[in-house]
This record gives structure tokens, C-alpha cells and sequence, in this order.
């Protein structure tokens, strides 16, 4: 189906660096089946027209001579009329008064609207393409609305995205509409033209404007048609999924208050150029033009928004904040280009053409008429233009600094060049934050007063202090309580140096103060900063707090950047043996945390630790937390009007402290709160008992504004955004919630307590054993078969084509690798040395474990796993994690049969082989003469979890071909066809899973009998 034979980029997604260097694109295999198809149609319809189409002029026809012959008669006979007749035949018509008014020329103008509309509506694809889209977006709900196979409640705030795409979006099946607004402004405006009625038109006592806002009105009518049923789409989506709290004020706003507007910015912009072009055709390619900037404004490096039609910083709805700070900069850009289209209304009706004359001169000298009746008009748009614009740039380029995506990469090379020496500089470790911070909603506004307590943890007296502050966040009051000079101030690029008048001396200990203030500088060209809002405030350390030195998190990491930039190559992540990476140990450090958190009286103010005491202060509310235990530099505040679930766990090993869970939620998401708690739980049970105490008193889980659906985990806190409570399992289906919340909760062992170094693999260590430890929680508290349905949910991502080529899993690079195949390996080794003896490992791998350096690697976890793997299975281990390793398993045939005993044997031909890939791509198949297990499955029915097993063992496996004969443990069911294969379970990774298993021939008795 792909017409333009794109396809080959998806396929050439999995093309090794090898492939990319050396292969070419050949014209083979159903590409080139694709091509020929396609192009075979292309020059069958090419010729199809020029057979069927007739060169003569229709006038000059056989046929139509013939017709003509018959039915013209002869021109007749110039009649000369006799004078004294021509009296007879006057008519006299009575002297009506004519009003050319206003009233007269609104109603002019609802005519011709009424007229344009009634044209499209009854044109082919004016409402029906539009209303079966809608109607198939509705019906088809339960198809899309899905986030890894588990249904979404469809809250308005779900469905309005779908429904109210960006202008610029280009992967909406609702860039229908404007398609439809270019092809009909075209018909519209063409109208006459086309039935040859212009010169008649053209004399009509009608003005230009009524003539352009009557049609214009027509398309706008129209279109408002169309937004309605974008919102009966809506609806329609939400009965169909079962969900009946429609919030009909909510689609008003946002499909009539902003879709609707931006259809008509862009119906504006394709009038004025209809019009202004003055060739329907020319008309319809400029117009489609301007589309495509709009569309891909972005990717031709404009960014600028008040350089792109329509554009505006984006919004969001949200059941926690509403339209939040989003609206006001929306308005203003709206009122922008609202002003443009305008000024492009005013110009296009200016060169109006009334007559058959095209030239530029003809239409100028029109204009130039005209022109006196339009100036008003003319200068009032001009005026709103300027003055509009004049606002949005103050904002954007003069209150707020403007920074496109080059700048911000500038900026970034320019630190790594002007500070990137002091990377090793001796820096004192911050042991103590203490924090007062005022968060005022109503004003987007916070203020934090923040002291850090610094030690000298080296040999090396300190000093200077290096400070590296978020550039464009305000801070101010910065001191240090020795005397100190300050040394480099950058602005610019945050960077500050403090001269110490007396040296830090090891082992002492010094103040650093400062405040930080969050002030809504109005709106940038990205939008506002939505850290604090009316409801729903989420106060970030990394976004917002300085750091102690240098921070290399800032360098620019893509090869290509650094080139561009001039910065000296270096690797996107430090070798898995650079030993000097394993010293880096900023973000393991810990510290001791308190804070006083004020916010609005009727909003619960949130931070890591105890709370120890709560207090009214006038209309304001107060909270002072504090930590039990040091926790690493990361944490957040938050604010807002939740509800709270609150529910006390005891580990269970002897004299344990109770740990306080509470779930911060808004009240209308109160869905997933039973299973988060179950699952945090479980989770805080198996983890303890598994890999030891948790260390905290308090375990907090919180929701905040956004449609994010994964969570965050910071010490004791897990955030959560909206999109997450949506999430709508179903009875017998995958519980996804469940399994992100134990994901998270391991976190608070895997990348919390234990901090990797940040090296190639250090994913492995977080996210992948992450995803493992959650696994072994839902597998014991849902039962295997859930288990189940979720790696196979898991595995349709090794669907995605994707290159071979990798390193090692020990080394992982991306996404894929620590969140896939990372735990799918693990799950591997487990199913063959078994669950205990892999949490023996990461047990011994967290006891051993310490913040200090040199920080633990993938090496750490891989000699604790080969420790608790027999030496028969060592070469696994190597296989899983040491290198790039692929099965390729397949089950030719199978055959059962019963033996004379009566039980049932069956008979698999399997084929197998091992390669080993490398990271550019090179193959290398070794022998295989290992264990891999064999299954005979009676498939799942409806309704059951997973296929009942006849038959699993594990066999001795050789390379190629060969012939396995198993007996059956039970008889199969009558009529049940059986499944069997090799490797059944995919534990081994096989790029091709499909071919595993395949359905079991029964071999009949009496065949066997004669042979
Ligand atoms: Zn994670």
C-alpha cells in the first residue's frame, strides 16, 4: 500500500552501520514488487487518459456537429422592424424605491453565505467525508485508546487532544479539515468564474466586502459544522468506552473557543491568498504551500512563532489545573494572527477582481480606488499587527531572553569550552539542605531560601568554591559564611567562583546561602513555566537548584553536536572500563533534608521526609518535613488541593518500624489508588525481605498536572502525572498500573540506595533490574500467568525492526536495551538457575555495595551472577550479557503419535543456530551444544491466562538440524489441536519468535500399523 515507497527507510531501520556503509539499495524482494505495482498503475493511468481523452475541440466533434446540424437552426435573417412598432412593446415597470444601505448589504452578505454553504454541504465530500471520520473515530475508540494493551478512561481530557490536534500536526487523520478549508475556499471564490457568470456577478449592486464576507462566512459556517462534529466524535468515543461524565462546557472551549479558531486563522490566510493570486489553480499550490510551512516550520529551522502562521505556544487540559497558565499566551498569539488575517482580509478585498481583467496593472489601479473607502480599516489591522506583536515580542525577546534550540546548544558548548577544566577541581560534598520555601499558586510564583552545608571531604584544602547555576533562574543573596571574594560571576552561562579568604581544611565544614525566586516572567516563545500553577505546583531540584561545581550533565553528549559546535569528540557515555567515570559521584552522595514548605490555605504542601509539625499562619499554611536518613540531591516539592490515602506497612522481619504509605492524589482520580497501595505494598514486602531494609519512615506517591503515564522516582517519593491514574485495567487483562508502582518502589533499591557509575550498562543496573525485581512482585501476588501477559506485551516491542548490531548488554546504550532486553536476559537466567539464586546476586551485589568510590558497573552484577551460575551454565551468563547474542530457534515439524503403552509421543524436527553480532554489524555463528527447553502446550482458551504445558524440559541443543522425540506427561484433550517447539517460552532472544512453535501433526493409528 506505501505509495511513495517510504517503506524502504522504516526497513532500512534495521540495517547494521555495516549494512549503511556497503550495501545499496537494491531493487529487490516486495520493495521492488511495490514499485512495479504501483508504477504499472501509474502508466495504466497515464495511457488510460490518452486513449480516452478527446483532442478535438468539443465544438469541432463529429457527434456534436451532428448534434449541432440537427438542433441550431440557421442564424435568422436580420429582421428590420417596421418603424411605430416599437411602442407595442414597451413594458412599463413601476418605479420601486431601492435601499443600497447596510441592512441591505448584511442581508446581501447572509445570502451569499447561506448560498456558499449550501454548496459545499451539498457537495460530495463537504459533510460526509468529515461525518464518517468522526463517526469512525468515535465507534473505533477501543482501538486507539489503549496505552500498551491496557484501555484508558476516556476523561475529556484524554479525548480533546485527539480532537484538537496542532495546525502543524501531520500525524492526525484530522488534517482532513484543513485540506478541506484550501479545496473549498478555491470552489468558493471560483464559483462564478467557472459557470461563466462573472461579467453578470460583476454588475450586481453588491460591494466587494459583502461579496468576500458573505463567502467567507459560508466556509466559516461550515467549518463550525465540522468542529461540531469533532465534538460528537468526542462523545460518541466516550459512550462507546463506557464512559459517561461528559463535560460538554470543557469541548465548548476547546473545539469552539480554540480548534475553531484555528481553522478560521487558517481559512483567512487561504481566502486572502485565492484572492490576492487571482488563479484558482496558482491559488490552490500557494495556498498548500503555506500549509507546508505551517506543517514543517520546525524542521526548516523557524522557530519562532511570531513567524508562523497560526502558531501559539501550545495548551493542555488537565482535570487538576484546567487551561493552567497555557490561555494567556494562547490569546495573545491568537490575537496576533487574528490581526494578520485581517490586514490580509482588508488587502485581499482591495484586489478584489471584479472583471475579466487579470493583469497586475488593472488590479492595482482597482486597489488604488478603492483604496480611500479601506483605509480605516486598513490601518486598524495594522495597527492591532504592530501593537499585538509588539506585546508578544516584549515578552518573549525582551522580558524573557529568547532562546532558540542553536542558542541552547551554543550555550551549552560554550560552558563545557569556558569551564570544562574545573571538572576535576576539588569541590567540598553538600552534607546538609535546608530549605524555606514560600509557593504562592494563585501567582505562579515561589520563593526558596536555601542553606547548604559543604564539607571538605578531600586531603586538599579547598580553596574556591565553583557554583553552576541554571542559566535564566534568579538568584540572588548568595554568601558564604567565611570571607570570600568573588573570583568569576558568568551570568550568562551560571557559572560562579568564590576565592575563600582561609581555605576549607579536610574535614571542615562551611554555610553557602542564597535565594531563588520563581517568577512568571509573563510567557516565552516555548510558553510558560508551569512549575508553579493555580493547582498542581511541582518544584523540581534539578530544574531549579545550583549545583555544587561543574556539571558535566550540561555538556552537549550527540557526536554531531559536538562537531558542530567545535567541541572535541568524546564518547555519549564513559567506557564501562574508564575507571576515572567511577569517582564521578555527585549523584550519590548523600545528604541530611528539611524544609519548610508554605503554600494557600486550602493546598497540601509536600517534601522528602517526616512531617514533623503543620500550622496556619494568617491565610497561608505551613509544613515542615524532615528525613530520617540521608537521601541522594534530588527532590521535589509540590502543591495542591489532593486527596490523601494513607496506610501504615511493617516490614516483616523482627522489630521493624511501621512505614507510613501514603498515595497524594485529586480527588476525581481515585481509580488506581486501591491497586497503587496494594502494589506498593507488595512491593515495599518482596524487596525488603529479597534485598534488604528499606530505609525510610515514609513512603509518598503524588500526583501532578500532565498526561504523562509512566511515574518518577526521587528518595521516599514517586511522582506520577495524570495520565497515569487514566489508565484503566481491565478484570483478566494486563494491570499495568500495578507493575509500573512495583517498577518504581524497586527503584528505591535500584538507582536510589544503589547508585551506579555513570558509564556504558549503568541502565542495566536502574532500569533493568528495576523492571526484573517488579516482575518477581507481580508474578507472586498476580500469579504467573499475569506474568506472562505482561512480557508478552513486553516482547512486541522486539517486533519494531531494529538493527542487529549492539554491544553487549553489560555495555547498553538506549532505551531498549536496559528496559527489554536487560530484563528479559535476567528473566532468561532465572528460568534456568532459578529465582533464588539470582536475588542471591543482586542481594550480595547491594550488600557489597557502597556510595563511596570507585561506584559499581554491570562488571559488578556479572561476576555476582556468574558466583550463583553452575559451571554448566557459565556460557549462558556470557551469552546473555557479554555478548550481542541471537537464537535463531525454529520447529519445522511436529508429529504425535501414540505407542503401543497407550501414552503419546511426539516427534519435533527442530533447527537451530547461534550468532553473535557486533556493534558494526559483523556476524559470527558459533556451535551450539547447550540446553533449551522443548514444550508441547495445549494452547490457551479464552478467558485462561496462559497454554497448559503436556511436556517442558529441558534438552541438549545442536547446532542445525535434529530430530527430538518427547512423551507426553498427560493425554491431550480430544479435538484440541496441540502446540510444540523449541523454546516455547522465548526466554533465549530470537529475533524471530513466530517460527518457535507450530501446531502438532496427529499421526493416524492405522497409517502407523502398516508401516
Ligand atoms: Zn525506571
Amino acid at each position: 500500500m506505501d505509495l511513495l515507497g517510504t517503506s524502504l527507510l522504516a526497513d532500512m531501520e534495521g540495517w547494521t552501520p555495516i549494512d549503511k556503509n556497503t550495501r545499496l539499495i537494491r531493487l529487490d524482494g516486495p520493495w521492488l514488487w511495490n514499485r512495479l505495482s504501483w508504477l504499472s498503475l501509474a502508466v495504466g493511468a497515464q495511457l488510460f487518459t490518452y486513449v480516452r481523452f478527446g483532442m478535438d475541440h468539443p465544438i469541432s466533434g463529429r457527434t456534436w456537429r451532428l448534434f449541432r446540424g440537427r438542433s441550431l437552426p440557421a442564424p435568422p435573417a436580420p429582421q428590420v422592424s417596421p418603424p411605430g412598432d416599437q411602442d407595442a412593446s414597451l413594458i412599463a415597470v413601476r418605479d420601486r424605491p431601492r435601499y443600497f444601505g447596510f441592512g441591505t448589504q448584511l442581508r446581501q452578505a447572509i445570502a451569499i453565505g447561506g448560498n456558499s454553504f449550501w454548496s459545499i454541504a451539498k457537495s460530495w465530500s463537504g459533510l460526509t467525508l468529515v461525518a464518517l471520520l468522526a463517526l469512525g473515530t468515535g465507534l473505533f475508540a477501543p482501538e486507539y485508546m489503549t496505552w500498551f494493551g491496557v484501555p484508558l478512561l476516556a476523561r475529556t481530557q484524554e479525548v480533546l487532544p485527539i480532537l484538537a490536534p496542532p495546525l502543524s500536526s501531520l500525524t492526525t487523520p484530522w488534517i482532513l479539515i484543513p485540506l478541506l478549508i484550501v479545496f473549498y475556499a478555491g470552489e468558493l471564490l471560483w464559483r462564478e468564474r467557472e459557470a461563466g457568470l462573472q461579467a453578470l456577478f460583476a454588475t450586481t449592486p453588491v460591494p466587494d466586502w459583502v461579496q468576500f464576507v458573505g463567502k467567507f462566512g459560508g466556509l466559516a459556517l461550515m467549518i463550525t459544522v465540522w468542529v461540531s462534529l469533532l465534538m460528537l466524535a468526542g462523545l460518541i468515543n466516550q459512550v462507546v468506552m463506557g464512559y459517561h461524565q461528559f463535560e460538554i462546557g470543557v469541548y465548548l472551549q476547546t473545539l469552539f473557543g480554540i480548534q475553531l479558531t484555528n481553522y478560521l486563522l487558517f481559512a483567512g490566510l487561504v481566502f486572502a491568498i485565492q484572492v490576492i493570486v487571482y488563479q484558482k489553480y496558482l491559488g490552490y499550490l500557494v495556498a498548500m504551500s503555506a500549509y507546508g510551512i505551517i506543517l514543517f516550520a520546525s524542521r526548516i529551522g523557524v522557530e519562532h512563532k511570531l513567524l508562523i502562521y497560526a502558531a501559539d505556544t501550545g495548551w493542555s487540559y488537565s482535570d487538576m489545573n484546567g487551561f493552567g497558565p497555557f490561555i494567556k499566551p494562547w490569546l495573545w498569539f491568537k490575537l496576533y494572527w487574528g490581526s494578520w488575517s485581517l490586514l490580509l482580509a482588508v488587502v485581499a478585498t482591495l484586489v478584489w477582481g471584479r472583471s475579466h481583467d487579470r493583469r497586475i496593472n488593472a488590479r492595482l489601479h482597482l486597489a488604488q480606488r478603492r483604496f480611500p473607502r479601506y483605509k480605516t480599516a486598513l490601518l486598524i489591522a495594522l495597527g492591532l499587527v504592530a501593537s499585538s506583536g509588539g506585546f508578544i515580542f516584549y515578552n518573549t525577546n525582551v522580558l524573557n531572553e529568547y532562546v532558540n534550540e542553536a542558542h541552547q546548544k551554543r550555550m551549552r558548548a560554550d560552558y563545557e569550552r569556558r569551564y570544562g577544566h574545573y571538572a576535576r577541581a576539588t569541590c567540598p560534598v553538600l552534607t546538609r539542605t535546608q530549605l524555606q520555601v514560600e509557593i504562592y499558586p494563585d501567582q505562579g510564583a515561589a520563593d526558596l531560601r536555601a542553606t547548604y552545608s559543604l564539607v571538605n571531604r578531600s586531603t586538599l584544602a579547598i580553596d574556591s568554591i565553583h557554583l553552576s547555576l541554571v542559566p535564566n533562574v534568579v538568584i540572588s543573596a548568595i554568601s558564604v559564611d567565611r570571607p570570600a571574594s568573588t573570583v568569576v560571576l558568568d551570568e550568562k552561562l551560571g557559572y560562579r567562583i568564590y576565592a575563600l579568604k582561609k581555605p576549607l581544611q579536610p574535614g571542615e565544614l562551611m554555610r553557602l546561602r542564597f535565594r531563588l525566586q520563581i517568577k512568571s516572567h509573563s510567557f516565552t516563545n516555548n510558553g510558560v513555566d508551569d512549575a508553579v500553577v493555580a493547582n498542581g505546583s511541582h518544584i523540581d531540584s534539578n530544574e531549579w537548584m545550583p549545583v555544587i561545581g561543574y556539571d558535566d550533565d550540561r555538556q552537549l553528549h550527540h557526536a554531531q553536536d559536538r562537531e558542530r559546535y567545535g567541541l572535541a569528540p568524546r564518547p555519549e557515555r564513559p567506557s564501562l572500563y574508564d575507571s576515572r567515570a567511577r569517582y564521578q559521584t555527585r549523584h550519590a552522595e548523600r545528604m541530611d533534608f528539611e524544609a519548610i514548605v508554605g503554600t494557600v490555605k486550602d493546598q497540601i504542601a509536600v517534601a522528602p521526609g517526616a512531617l514533623r509539625r503543620r500550622w496556619r499562619k494568617g491565610d497561608r499554611q505551613y509544613f515542615h518535613y524532615q528525613t530520617n536518613a540521608p537521601i541522594i540531591n534530588e527532590y521535589a516539592f509540590f502543591s495542591a488541593r489532593y486527596a490523601v490515602r494513607e496506610a501504615q506497612w511493617v516490614a516483616p522481619m523482627p522489630g521493624a518500624q511501621p512505614v507510613t504509605i501514603q498515595i497524594i492524589y485529586h480527588p476525581a482520580h481515585q481509580a488506581n489508588v486501591t491497586r497503587m497501595m496494594k502494589s506498593a505494598q507488595a512491593s515495599l514486602s518482596y524487596y525488603t525481605r529479597e534485598f534488604g531494609p528499606y530505609p525510610y519512615a515514609h513512603f509518598r506517591v503524588l500526583e501532578r498536572p500532565g498526561p504523562g503515564r509512566g511515574m518518577h522516582a526521587e528518595p521516599m517519593t514517586i511522582d506520577y502525572q495524570e495520565g497515569y491514574s487514566l489508565m484503566n485495567p481491565q478484570p483478566g487483562g494486563l494491570d499495568l498500573p500495578y507493575h509500573i508502582m512495583a517498577h518504581e518502589v524497586a527503584h528505591q533499591w535500584w538507582g536510589i540506595t544503589f547508585a551506579a557509575a555513570g558509564v556504558e550498562g549503568a541502565g542495566v543496573l536502574i532500569e533493568s533490574l528495576a523492571t526484573y525485581s517488579a516482575m518477581q512482585v507481580v508474578e507472586q501476588t498476580l500469579g504467573y500467568g499475569h506474568l506472562m501477559r505482561y512480557l508478552t506485551q513486553m516482547r512486541a516491542e522486539y517486533e519494531v525492526p531494529r538493527s542487529r548490531a549492539a554491544p553487549p548488554l553489560l555495555r547498553a546504550n538506549n532505551r531498549f536495551m536496559t528496559y527489554r532486553k536487560g530484563p528479559f536476559a535476567l528473566f532468561a537466567l532465572r528460568n534456568y538457575v532459578g529465582q533464588d539464586r539470582v536475588n542471591d546476586a543482586l542481594r550480595e551485589l547491594l550488600r557489597k555495595y557502597s556510595p563511596n568510590p570507585p561506584l559499581p558497573t554491570t562488571l559488578d552484577l556479572y561476576r555476582e551472577l556468574q558466583a550463583v551460575t553452575p559451571d554448566s551454565l557459565q556460557y549462558l551468563v556470557h551469552d546473555l550479557f557479554a555478548a550481542n547474542t541471537f537464537w535463531d530457534l525454529k520447529t519445522q515439524e511436529a508429529v504425535a503419535r501414540q505407542t503401543p503403552t497407550g501414552a503419546w509421543q511426539v516427534t519435533l524436527i527442530v533447527n537451530a543456530r547461534k550468532v553473535v553480532v557486533d556493534s558494526l554489524g559483523r556476524e559470527r555463528y558459533l556451535p551450539m551444544n547447550e540446553w533449551v527447553e522443548i514444550g508441547v502446550v495445549t494452547p490457551a482458551g479464552p478467558g485462561e491466562p496462559s497454554a497448559k504445558p503436556l511436556y517442558l524440559q529441558k534438552h541438549r541443543i545442536r547446532s542445525g538440524r535434529q530430530r527430538i522425540r518427547v512423551i507426553l506427561a498427560g493425554q491431550p484433550v480430544a479435538g484440541v489441536a496441540l502446540q510444540a517447539g523449541i523454546d516455547p517460552h522465548h526466554l533465549l532472544i530470537d529475533p524471530d519468535m513466530d517460527d518457535n512453535v507450530k501446531g502438532v501433526k496427529k499421526q493416524s493409528v492405522g497409517r502407523r500399523r502398516v508401516r
